[in-house]
């Protein structure tokens, strides 16, 4: 069984109430709402209270957290594919603690062929006008939010001159 370190956050109930907001508050493993025997709660992946990284906070129900705790350790080489539900979490662990650590560069001043960077958008279907004002105002008024995530999973955004910008700057409301 592994140890288990670090101290919980002040901020860290809220952290992991969001995760298991985020997935529907269900048991990512078995599906299960939180029902006496199967309480939903939330796993830190790799041992450490103190870390609430999105991919850290496993929303599992208890019957799941202890069969997980006890034999998934990110930490431990795992020779066989990872379970779908997992995927997502093991490649937020990697990208993070990569050794030599993974640096990503945004490519601005490539001459050659197509440009590499761009702007993420969203397609509605022609009809969906409404729809399309809807997400507009929704990603301008959660644009903070929006760009916080982004660049927790390590995706660099640029501002309109082609420069990085920074968490502080990327989560500042306007
Ligand atoms: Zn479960």
């Amino acid at each position: 069984m592994r140890r288990f370190q670090g101290q919980y956050n002040p901020d860290g109930q809220s952290k992991r109430r969001e995760a298991r907001e985020r997935v529907g508050n269900k048991c990512i493993r078995c599906q299960s709402p939180s029902v006496p025997g199967r309480i939903l709660t939330t796993h830190h992946f790799d041992g450490n209270k103190a870390n609430d990284s999105w991919w850290n906070l496993l929303p599992l129900c208890q019957v799941c957290h202890l069969q997980v705790q006890g034999k998934v350790d990110p930490e431990q080489p795992f020779f066989l594919e990872h379970s779908q539900w997992l995927k997502p979490y093991v490649a937020g662990f990697y990208a993070k603690k990569a050794n030599p650590p993974l640096h990503i560069t945004p490519l601005v001043k490539e001459k050659a062929g197509p440009r590499l960077i761009y702007r993420i958008g969203m397609g509605v279907r022609p009809a969906d006008q409404n729809w399309k004002r809807q997400l507009n105002r929704l990603i301008e008024e959660n644009k903070p939010a929006i760009n916080k995530i982004l660049l927790d999973f390590g995706v660099p955004l640029l501002n309109e001159n082609d420069q990085p910008i920074s968490l502080e700057t990327a989560t500042k409301t306007p």
